[in-house]
């Protein structure tokens, strides 16, 4: 590991300017964001922020992101290194868009959709030398409680309420709680959630496909299909050397690590969406939950900038992983060996200014 030069710093982070929508349009907005050719700077209004890459608006163009920021974690997993890609943004900056977590989106595919496709491509080159088995699992925490997304009974959706009428499942009574865990090993593991075995991309693809439709969404008057919560896929890769001596290893990541097992796992996060609660006109119980949305966003801010820090890294600082769930459970996946990227999304519509801002002051930080 070369942490000296910068250029192998644990977490990257990207910038990713979506165009002006429609309904932006509409309302008269004009572009407040800029990129300098050539550079992967962003500037608005007085502000000049540096990244590792911008994409969109007239930043690299989004189809260079994939094999920026996913290829290298993709390659990590085959390798033994758990890795995470976190999409950060306000409401409507386009997270659930770029990772790809949004149920049926037209035609686009998202980075999630991406990565399937390396993984089972790469999987079909090495699967004479080496036995593959990979397991999913989707949760989201909303209101620091984790819920399973794969619960099979919310993938049927409706279940019957007694007089012959069908209702919405939301809440499996009698479920226990989903719960994280750390074994004395550092591993952090999930009790009480669905993980899926799946054998091809198809059924990889059903598992996303579900997950995002159990997802939990909620109106603020930013955006009436405005996400509250954290969603996490997670692929957990294992390999196993196949005990044939025959069949020559060379140049696959157990060979070259003298490994017979190797285990790995890539979360896929699409954030909640950053915005302060005063501007979703938030109260009651919508407040309550901006709060705690809030609490996970701040604590993964404290996270990456501790980690960022290479002074106080070397130190052995306290990283303060436990303030909430959602860096508890990512807390093996984040810094030490795994790789993180960030991508930070923003709107360039002057209405999003304000919030634009406050996402890329949260991404400077991370870097
Ligand atoms: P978020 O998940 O951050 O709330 P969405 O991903 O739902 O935001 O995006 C908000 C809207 O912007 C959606 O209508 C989406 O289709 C559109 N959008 C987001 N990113 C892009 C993009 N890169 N190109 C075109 N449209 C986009
Ligand atoms: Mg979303």
């Amino acid at each position: 590991m070369t942490m000296e030069n910068g250029e192998d710093c644990c977490v990257k982070v990207a910038v990713h300017i979506r165009p002006l929508i429609p309904d932006e349009k509409l309302q008269g907005c004009k572009d407040c964001v800029s990129v300098p050719p050539g550079q992967p700077q962003v500037q608005i209004g007085t502000h000049s922020f540096t990244f590792d890459h911008v994409y969109g608006s007239t930043g690299s163009p989004s189809s260079a992101m994939f094999d920026e920021c996913a290829v290298p974690l993709v390659d990590g997993l085959f390798q033994g290194y758990n890795a995470t890609v976190l999409a950060y943004g306000q409401t409507g900056s386009g997270k659930t868009y770029t990772m790809g977590t949004a149920c049926r989106e037209g035609s686009h595919v998202g980075l999630i959709q991406q990565v399937m496709n390396a993984l089972f491509n790469k999987i079909d080159k090495l699967k004479n030398q080496v036995d593959f088995q990979l397991r999913v699992s989707f949760i989201e925490i909303l209101k620091e409680e984790v819920r399973d997304l794969l619960d099979p009974a919310l993938s049927v959706g409706k279940i019957e309420n007694g007089n012959g009428n069908m209702s919405k499942v939301t809440n499996v009574p009698g479920k226990p709680p989903v719960q994280i865990r750390e074994a004395s090993n550092g591993v952090i593991t999930l009790s009480g959630s669905t993980e899926i075995h799946v054998s091809s991309q198809k059924e990889m693809a059903a598992c996303l496909e579900q997950g995002s439709a159990s997802r939990a969404t909620g109106s603020t008057n930013m955006n009436n299909q405005s996400s509250r919560s954290h969603a996490i896929f997670t692929i957990t890769l294992e390999q196993m050397r196949k005990m044939d001596p025959i069949i020559s290893c060379k140049g696959i990541a157990l060979e070259e690590l003298n490994e017979d097992y190797l285990c790995a796992k890539l979360h896929l996060v699409d954030l909640a969406g950053s915005e302060r609660a005063k501007r979703t006109g938030s109260d009651g119980l919508r407040f309550k939950e901006g709060v705690h949305i809030n609490k996970g966003l701040l604590a993964l801010g404290n996270v990456i900038s501790a980690l960022g820090d290479e002074k106080k890294r070397k130190e052995g600082a306290h990283i303060p992983y436990r303030d909430s769930k959602l860096t508890r459970l990512l807390q093996d996946s984040l810094g030490g060996n795994s790789r993180t990227v960030m991508i930070a999304c923003v709107s360039p519509a002057d209405i999003n200014a304000e919030e634009t801002l406050n996402t890329l002051k949260y991404a400077n930080r991370a870097r």
